[in-house]
């Protein structure tokens, strides 16, 4: 009857458009692998002739005659200082292809929270200077787990940097608390904070909000502050309002779950 013809013509139009979609992703999922993977090797290739850029800098410096060192010196400081901030672009992507593939493994040891975020924010001193951001921070004294140093001062340099960019130049206040068995953290800025429509997103590889594009960044370091968290069986979590600012808050359990 025309009634079925209908009803088949419908099915086999369904039928298409999930064929279609099925296709549409995996062909969205290459060429997402490949990204990654152009990434990853791009990273390794510039890094070798960084490595070498950086050490010929360092012998010139120390070979240079004193009597042109007043007249050279600050130009090889500055040389110095962007060949490390692009060594650091590049680990940070070198980062990524190892979290993708999942070679990420951690170094625990005992490890004192209050005392890392106290390093990082006089190591980032310059950074919240500059920002014009005063930042305090509020803890009970030390907090005590078992976490890997390294990649935990990532975690919260990353967290203290953007709330330093994003934070439009007011208060910057970070907690650390204890309670059971977790350690949690929080980063509070008052500056720009984050339209509900982003917030879903940010934590994803290269998602930026779009009212940050003329901030410069590589969208990267949330997506790798949650994978360190998540890998040492914590969650991170933000709450923001646009204008207002953002609160980011890392939950760690102090001691490595038994398996
Ligand atoms: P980047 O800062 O290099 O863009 P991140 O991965 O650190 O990359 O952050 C991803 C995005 O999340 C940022 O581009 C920005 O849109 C948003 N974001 C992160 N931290 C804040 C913050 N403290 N305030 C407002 N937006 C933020």
């Amino acid at each position: 009857s025309r009634e079925d013809l209908r009803m088949a013509e419908e099915l086999a139009r369904r039928a298409a458009f999930s064929v279609d979609n099925a296709r549409l992703y995996r062909e969205a999922q290459e060429a997402i692998r490949l990204r990654d993977e152009f990434l990853s090797i791009a990273s390794h290739e510039l890094k070798t002739p960084l490595t070498s850029l950086r050490l010929q800098l360092s012998y010139l410096e120390r070979h240079l005659p004193s009597s042109a060192r007043e007249q050279l010196g600050a130009k090889l400081d500055v040389a110095h200082r962007q060949a490390r901030r692009l060594s650091q672009l590049i680990t940070l992507l070198l980062d990524v292809g190892r979290i993708v593939t999942g070679r990420v493994s951690l170094e625990r040891s005992a490890v004192d929270l209050t005392r890392m975020v106290r390093e990082a924010m006089e190591r980032l001193r310059d950074v919240f200077e500059q920002s014009g951001c005063p930042v305090t921070l509020n803890a009970p004294g030390p907090v005590v787990g078992h976490w890997d140093a390294l990649r935990l001062e990532q975690v919260i340099v990353n967290l203290l940097t953007n709330a330093a960019k994003y934070g439009q130049g007011r208060p910057v206040t970070l907690t650390v608390r204890e309670d059971d068995g977790m350690a949690r953290l929080s980063v509070r800025d008052e500056g720009i904070g984050i339209a509900a429509e982003d917030l879903p997103r940010i934590f994803d590889r290269f998602e930026r909000a779009v009212s940050v594009r003329h901030y410069g960044g590589l969208g990267l370091g949330l997506y790798i502050s949650r994978e360190i968290v998540e890998s040492h069986g914590g969650r991170v979590s933000v709450e923001s309002h646009p204008g207002q600012g953002s609160t980011f808050t890392v939950d760690l359990p102090r001691e490595a779950p038994s398996v």
